[in-house]
């Protein structure tokens, strides 16, 4: 069963973590292959790992915040991996957001992260939009954030006008705060008749909040290409563009002495292996909270190097 045929579920939260897991593992062609450790080592928290990594790159979703909540003890974690030296680096999917509001979003949640030690995968898209060529290009983002960082664009939202979505040449998948069913449909119909491009700069299917997981722009790019044929392209993880824009700042450092930290097997841990890093699972929070971890990682055959419950 493809995306596109879900079971009457709420149509934008889902608060099943098999649901999310069964979601990834129905697409996993679309997704890198790569090969991982036999077994994996479990530790407390991140704080075994210092001295063993000098670049901790962290997913943000269920591994610093839970929707606008800290996770408990994550902002003391990482301030003391900081404080040991090593190069912490936020690498999140969060493509819906300005980088000024996630910035304050962390200040506000009680990390200190430079802003240059944040990459989103906003950033991978942007920058891979700077290699091609101009399009008159349709969004799905929030139009509460505005047009910041997308001015240069020249976008359209896409709304309610069917007209729009027959009008542009490219679809720009940003964020699904505010994608609804009816647009879903509207562009379904409209690839339906004319094929174009569909560039998506958050591959996750779900994201931890606080009433549940949201579906996100993966998902419905997964649904458009199983509905519709066409095939996504995808910027962040797992996809090795991100990863490629992440290791670009850490040039010099070995692979060996970098792990990449995240709570969803098939983006953090399948990504962080096909780039060449070590990986760290967080089981406690997010994709995995209240599934069987070592179930889950047994039947994805995604094996990271470590395993914590807490970060
Ligand atoms: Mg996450």
């Amino acid at each position: 069963m493809g995306l596109g045929q879900g079971q009457g579920r709420d149509y934008l939260m889902t608060s099943d973590a098999q649901w999310a897991f069964d979601a990834y593992e129905a697409v996993r062609a679309r997704l890198p292959e790569t090969t991982y450790p036999t077994e994996s080592r479990h530790v407390e928290s991140l704080g075994d790992l210092t001295g063993d990594f000098d670049v901790f790159l962290l997913d943000a979703f269920g591994v610093l915040n839970i929707g606008e909540s800290a996770i408990p003890g994550a902002p003391e974690s990482i301030a003391a991996l900081q404080k040991s030296g090593a190069y912490v680096a936020v690498v999140s999917n969060a493509a819906g957001y300005p980088k000024r509001l996630l910035l304050d979003r962390y200040t506000r949640l009680g990390f200190n992260i430079a802003p240059e030690n944040i990459l989103t995968s906003r950033e991978v898209l942007l920058a891979a939009l700077k290699t091609r060529p101009r399009r008159k290009w349709g969004l799905m983002a929030s139009q509460a954030f505005g047009m910041e960082e997308l001015e240069h664009l020249g976008a359209v939202f896409l709304e309610e006008d069917p007209q729009i979505y027959d009008d542009v040449e490219e679809f720009l998948f940003f964020g699904s705060a505010e994608w609804t069913k009816e647009r879903q449909s509207l562009l379904e119909a409209s690839l339906t008749k004319n094929p174009r491009p569909v560039l998506v700069g958050n591959p996750d299917i779900v994201a931890p909040r606080e009433g549940g997981l949201s579906r996100e722009p993966g998902y419905f790019a997964h649904s458009l290409a199983d509905r519709t044929g066409v095939e996504p392209q995808f910027f962040g993880k797992p996809f090795g563009n991100a990863f490629d824009m992440a290791l670009a700042k850490v040039s010099g450092v070995e692979k060996s002495r970098m792990v990449m930290v995240g709570d969803t097997l098939h983006t953090d841990i399948l990504g962080g292996q096909a780039a060449g890093v070590a990986t760290a699972l967080i089981t406690g929070h997010g994709a995995l909270k209240g599934m069987d971890a070592n179930d889950a990682i047994k039947r994805s055959a995604i094996v990271p190097h470590f395993i914590m419950l807490n970060p």
